[in-house]
């Protein structure tokens, strides 16, 4: 973790907003459905930001993913991992920036229909 966040890591506002963001999603991961942990910041905090609470805790500047899909997005060409992402494209939501993919809230209906019958698995089984 960059030094200048770990304070906003830390703190009640994140730990809270983290967590029901989380819960929102399911704990799946919005790329491609996994079980997921990481609450990832679509802009990236930065120390002129990281003050910023419509950069930093606004659900429209979040996104959860697995540990992988989160390294994919960090790492250089991480849009590799936008592109696998089977996510319609929605002109009112979040995009991501390397690749403009839209987030979960604009899946294609076919992608919202898998997401329900594997919410329905892993409720049943436990993930996994
Ligand atoms: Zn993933
Ligand atoms: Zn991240």
């Amino acid at each position: 973790m960059r030094p200048f966040a770990e304070k906003f890591y830390s703190s009640a506002a994140w730990r809270r907003t983290r967590e029901a963001y989380a819960a929102s999603r399911h704990r799946l991961c919005e790329l491609c459905l996994s079980p997921a942990d990481v609450v990832h910041h679509v802009r990236r905090l930065t120390p002129n930001n990281i003050h910023d609470a419509s950069v930093t805790l606004s659900w429209d500047n979040l996104q959860l993913l697995c540990r992988r899909c989160h390294a994919e997005q960090h790492a250089p060409g991480g849009a590799l991992a936008c592109a696998r992402a089977p996510v319609a494209f929605g002109a009112d939501g979040g995009v991501c920036p390397p690749c403009g993919a839209g987030t979960f809230a604009h899946v294609a209906p076919a992608l919202e229909l898998k997401f329900y019958a594997r919410r329905k698995k892993i409720r049943e089984r436990g993930p996994g």
